[in-house]
């Protein structure tokens, strides 16, 4: 499997940004050999399963062959079901996000069809359509594809399955012969294959090849759990098997800075490594990490690669992979030299699926479990407990503690009592425990709502109020004018930023510079 980066492939620099604004890091093995072709103008078939970015494969190459000042409808993309057909929509639109004058409309059964001829007359460039409605606007001339030259059909097995074979027949029929036509499917049946003889011209058949991989004899499991669901688990799961390392996989950038910033904002060790990272900084993440510093590192595909560390007890896929290979390569950074290691995956709807297809592919099986309670992980947390009193017991002196007990005995408790709400005392402890970064936060003697930040460089290194407002205001993306007083001395700075944002500056100029020169970062001490 060889992918590459989106900057390798000749994309325009308006879909590059959107490309990056979406978080994707590098592109698909499906995208890496699509993009190419479908550039220079070849009809292609590719083949990839669910899941694997085939929308952005040609959704891609479709939007840098529209002319955004012709009102003409340009391309196509035929889907088999209406929550498709949105869903490609959407995501056409999102990599058109910086083209202007790009319509994309979705036209499908069931919403009424006066709405979208509406919408058809103010001129669309793309337009993405269940078969059925898509013939229906053409029978009615309100779609007039005589100016396309490019059409898309998506899922293709899935739409053959479905009994569309006529209409697509038809509409590649009646659309300009000189079109580039692309067919995408997660399966290459024998009418697939007739249907691109007859209606592609030269195409080429592009398939993501897989090496043989061994998958390490390491617990794999997988939990069904919807996406807002999937923080709650992880801190579950954490609670519960209190790894000392662990990896948390992500699909994009975005996903880890949030998770990162979350996890941190809760108390938690944890770090992220991404490809937006310069090298130095990676390194000091990465050393941080193998250290015990982070006990948490989140990372996505591409920073991964060159992690190297023994002892990651959990890695955990907070998305499942895009790619079959990808897993196996996930999954072989922890259960390394001998030791033990377990791999839980998230996963939700047409995940699952794919999941599956990664199960055949690594010849391996994902174990379903369940989404563990709030009593699981006070269970798991009184069990740890247990065992530490226990050591406590048998190791160390304890005469002292004792004598005190036989007093408060003596006050008419009974030893059950007592031990109850010792427990409950440290049982409740953890909780609060995660609350500390929000005091050090707040009560530093800033503004009401602000935090004051402490930064070791001041005017000894030409520090002036303009460069750290930039730095921060350029880094974090928060507006500069949220900042608020900046005290600057020889040798440090103050600056205040309001709470909300506090954790992300701390996080994010942590591994930044100001004028050039690395810096440290913390909340102040209090006045
Ligand atoms: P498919 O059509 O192959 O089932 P999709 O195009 O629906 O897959 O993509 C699945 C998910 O992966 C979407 O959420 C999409 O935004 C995301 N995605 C696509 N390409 C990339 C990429 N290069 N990096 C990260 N995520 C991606
Ligand atoms: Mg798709």
């Amino acid at each position: 499997m060889q992918t590459i980066n989106f900057k390798e492939l000749t994309i325009s620099e308006k879909i590059m940004k959107a490309v990056d604004d979406m978080g994707f890091e590098e592109a698909t093995p499906i995208q890496t050999q699509s993009i190419p072709y479908l550039l220079k103008g070849t009809d292609i078939i590719g083949q990839a399963q669910t899941g694997t970015g085939k929308t952005a494969a040609f959704g891609i190459p479709l939007l840098e062959k529209i002319s955004p000042n012709k009102k003409d409808l340009q391309a196509m993309v035929i889907c088999p079901t209406r929550e498709l057909a949105i869903q490609v929509s959407d995501e056409i639109k999102k990599l058109s996000k910086y083209m202007n004058r790009i319509n994309v409309l979705p036209v499908y059964g069931g919403q009424p069809i006066s709405r979208q001829i509406h919408a058809l007359r103010k001129g669309v460039q793309v337009v993405v359509g269940t078969p059925g409605r898509l013939m229906d606007h053409m029978r009615r001339g309100t779609i007039d594809v005589s100016h396309i030259n490019m059409v898309v059909l998506d899922e293709a097995d899935e739409m053959l399955n479905m009994g569309f074979r006529e209409d697509i027949e038809t509409i590649l029929k009646d659309t300009p012969s000189e079109r580039q036509t692309a067919m995408f499917s997660a399966t290459l049946p024998k009418p697939i294959l007739q249907i691109a003889k007859k209606y592609l011209k030269d195409y080429k058949i592009l398939r993501v090849a897989h090496k043989e991989l061994t998958v390490p004899k390491i617990m794999q499991s997988y939990i069904e759990v919807k996406q807002r669901n999937k923080f709650e688990l992880l801190t579950r799961l954490i609670d519960i098997n209190n790894p000392n390392l662990s990896l948390v996989f992500c699909n994009t950038k975005r996903r880890v800075d949030e998770i990162v910033q979350e996890l941190q904002g809760r108390g938690y060790f944890a770090d992220g490594l991404h490809g937006d990272l310069k090298q130095s900084q990676r390194d000091r993440v990465m050393n941080s990490f193998r250290n015990g510093v982070i006990e948490i590192l989140v990372a996505t595909d591409v920073a991964a690669r060159g992690i190297d560390v023994d002892d990651v007890e959990i890695v955990f896929n907070y998305d499942v992979p895009q790619d079959e290979e990808y897993y196996v390569h996930r999954i072989g950074r922890t259960g390394r030299a001998g030791r033990e290691g377990q791999a839980i995956t998230f996963a939700f709807g047409k995940e699952v699926y794919k999941l599956k297809a990664i199960e055949r592919y690594a010849k391996t099986k994902i174990k379903r479990e369940k989404m563990p309670s709030i009593n699981d992980v006070e269970e798991a947390r009184f069990n740890g407990l247990v065992q530490q009193v226990g050591q406590i017991v048998e190791n160390e002196n304890i005469r002292k503690e004792t004598h005190m007990i036989e007093k408060l005995l003596e006050e008419d408790y009974s030893t059950l009592d007592i031990a109850a709400a010792l427990l409950k005392m440290v049982m409740g402890e953890s909780k609060q425990e995660s609350k500390k970064t929000d005091t050090a936060i707040k009560e530093n003697g800033s503004e009401p709502g602000m935090a004051r930040l402490f930064i070791n460089i001041g005017k000894k290194q030409g520090v002036r109020p303009g460069d750290v407002v930039g730095a921060i205001a350029g880094e974090t993306g928060m507006p500069g004018d949220l900042i608020g007083s900046i005290d600057i001395f020889d040798k440090y700075t103050f600056v205040e930023v309001p709470i909300k944002h506090a954790d992300k500056v701390l996080r994010i100029m942590g591994r930044n510079t100001i004028k050039g020169q690395p810096i440290q970062i913390e909340p102040a001490a209090a006045k």
